[in-house]
């Protein structure tokens, strides 16, 4: 390969390594930002506590760096401290769980305290008193509940047992004896049902007050079996035993979120997913989950969003992950295609010293002949003899160069395939190499736009204003920075939604576009934020164009449901200086637009 081409393979070579670590960042970002989703999601119950910790002053700065921060690497250890104090919370819950476990074995010995159980029973009452002691993990309570039942069951049959024969005996029963077989069988059975494990049996539970406490003929106080066994059921049930499935039910608590809680972690996860950096048709996705969670009002709901979200991600990431693949396959290729190059080229450096070592042994041999031929004419006496001797040397000298001549046409048909095949290598391995450049810069090109309005997107922002900058202190030729942001978009959304929303974005979007020089640089910041970038412009100029597109945004005819919309943008502008950076640029705009603001929004303000 000549030095220019394998300069050029070196130089895309590392192009194509750095494209990797930048995928691999990339990689990273989504995997930690479907992580914690994927904790928010199953954890979700925990963001009721956020009010009162500092659990939403975090959430309140994620939801803040959501707006301003392009780069979700940057944010990376906020999401590791909200990480990390859910982590703690669910730490704590499980600390505090014994004592809510404990509480229910608790309730069952109230429960057990509160029947009077007989004498004969006192073995089995024993052990479940013990059992209960014991009762350390919710695992327990299950296994507990049934020798309770059991245990109630036999008091039960006690008594019963106990009444028909003291009203054979003695027939000195106050009530009718079939009436108390009915009651005896719907409260065992009741109990039965009620100490079931399966849950359409639960839902045939006759209410509690349905068992006439009064025509109670156990001889035990109806109010002592039923007003705790009610207590103890509610605790059960409502605490952390699943009688629905007799499964060990050490659930998570189950907070019920406020309407409020709800709106609010909505209202986060709908930003993160404006703000994510998705390919198109994710975004489309995107959009649609959006949709689906406006208006937010069930906990459900939110936990599928969020669901959804991580999903979503997951994605993405494992989109770059085939990408990663894509490009790592790429490089093992090339590399492979140049080592065999490599080995080509040291095959015909071989041969070609071979030749030159051939050349010089056949020199030498000559020369010793063409010597010894001298020789012989010097010494020569006899004419003869002299020339039979220079026949025979000349003999060798054409037996030396006839050698010579074949390896040399040996070595030159096999050079003559090397260079065939190392030409045929090359042109190959600049034909991927153009290909790949082509769709790596294809790929650059659309990491610099953004999905949802085609405009440069913050990175390409980011890049340019360094540029311009640089261009301006060298050459002296002051730019103009104007930052745009939609009047009342919150309003926007709440009012129409958020598929609403978004055609607004894209139509001025659009007008922006449309309406500025070619040189100029529209990008979407972020949000319902635009910035332009006017080249070779002074203020009073830029103005001017930009107070007549503040004009046709307020102009856009934007209907919803056959009325019309008025929606305005207000603008910062602000003119290079020469000790500006990025961010002091940006901060005097931004000024500019918060006074366009202040002053009743729909308007430009120079800063
Ligand atoms: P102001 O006039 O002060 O700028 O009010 P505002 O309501 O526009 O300001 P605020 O910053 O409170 O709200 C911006 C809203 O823009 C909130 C956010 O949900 C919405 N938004 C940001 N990005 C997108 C997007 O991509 N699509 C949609 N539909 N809405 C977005
Ligand atoms: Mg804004
Ligand atoms: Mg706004």
């Amino acid at each position: 390969m000549s030095d220019k081409g394998s300069r050029k393979a070196d130089l895309w070579q590392r192009k194509y390594y750095e494209s990797l670590d930048e995928l691999e960042q990339k990689e990273k970002q989504w995997e930690e930002l479907e992580s914690l989703l994927r904790l928010l999601a199953s954890r979700l119950t925990l963001l009721s506590d956020a009010r009162d910790e500092q659990m939403e002053k975090k959430l309140d700065k994620l939801r803040s760096n959501l707006r301003y921060e392009d780069d979700t690497l940057k944010f990376r250890p906020l999401i590791n401290d909200i990480s990390s104090t859910i982590a703690r919370a669910d730490a704590e819950t499980k600390i505090k769980k014994p004592e809510r476990e404990s509480q229910s074995a608790r309730s069952l010995k109230s429960l057990l305290d509160e029947i009077k159980i007989p004498a004969v029973l006192q073995r089995q009452e024993k052990h479940v008193r013990k059992r209960l002691g014991q009762a350390k993990s919710e695992k327990d309570i299950p296994e507990l509940i049934k020798d309770m039942a059991e245990l109630l069951g036999l008091t039960i049959e006690y008594w019963v047992e106990k009444k028909h024969d003291a009203a054979d005996a003695t027939e000195r029963d106050e009530q009718p004896k079939e009436q108390t077989g009915k009651k005896t069988e719907e409260k065992t059975g009741f109990l039965k049902k009620l100490f079931s494990t399966a849950k359409n049996e639960w839902e045939k539970v006759p209410e509690i007050d349905q068992i006439e406490p009064e025509k109670d003929i156990t001889g035990v106080s109806s109010a002592s079996v039923n007003v705790p066994l009610d207590a103890a059921i509610d605790t059960s049930i409502h605490g952390d035993i699943d009688l629905d499935t007799g499964r060990d039910t050490a659930r998570e608590p189950v907070t019920e979120l406020s309407a409020e809680d709800i709106r609010y972690a909505a209202g986060i996860l709908i930003e993160l997913l404006e703000k994510l950096d998705l390919p198109h048709d994710l975004c489309v996705e995107a959009g649609l989950i959006r949709q689906r969670m406006e208006p937010c009002q069930e906990q459900e709901r939110l936990a599928q969003g969020i669901e959804a979200t991580a999903a979503l991600v997951a994605e993405a990431h494992r989109r770059i992950l085939d990408e990663k693949k894509e490009l790592e396959a790429f490089l093992q290729q090339l590399t492979e295609r140049l080592r065999e190059i490599d080995t080509d080229l040291q095959e015909t450096v071989r041969l070609q010293q071979l030749s030159i070592t051939g050349s010089r042994d056949v020199n030498a041999a000559v020369e010793e002949e063409v010597c010894a031929i001298e020789e012989s004419v010097e010494k020569a006496g006899d004419l003869t003899v002299l020339q039979t001797d220079i026949q025979s040397r000349v003999i060798i000298i054409r037996d030396h160069m006839d050698s010579f001549l074949q390896a040399e046409l040996l070595r030159d048909r096999q050079s003559g395939a090397i260079s065939e095949r190392l030409k045929k290598e090359l042109t190959e391995a600049e034909q991927k190499i153009e290909m790949l450049r082509k769709q790596l810069e294809k790929e650059r090109e659309q990491s610099m736009k953004d999905a949802l309005t085609g405009l440069f997107n913050r990175k390409a922002y980011d890049q340019y204003i360094k540029e311009e900058l640089a261009r301006f202190k060298r050459y002296a030729s002051p730019f103009v920075l104007a930052v745009w942001d939609v009047d009342r978009f919150k309003s926007v959304n709440d009012q129409y939604g958020h598929v609403a929303g978004d055609k607004v974005l894209k139509i001025i979007a659009h007008v922006i576009a449309e309406n500025t020089r070619e040189t100029d640089i529209a990008a979407r910041y972020g949000g319902e934020e635009f910035v332009v970038i006017m080249p070779e412009t002074k203020v009073e100029a830029a103005y001017k164009s930009l107070d007549k597109l503040r004009a046709m945004i307020q102009n856009c005819a934007f209907h919803f449901r056959d009325r019309r919309i008025e929606i305005t943008a207000s603008c910062g502008i602000t003119e290079s200086r020469v000790d500006d950076t990025p961010e002091s640029i940006f901060q005097r705009a931004d000024d500019g637009l918060y006074r366009a603001k202040e002053k009743g929004r729909n308007r430009c303000e120079i800063a």
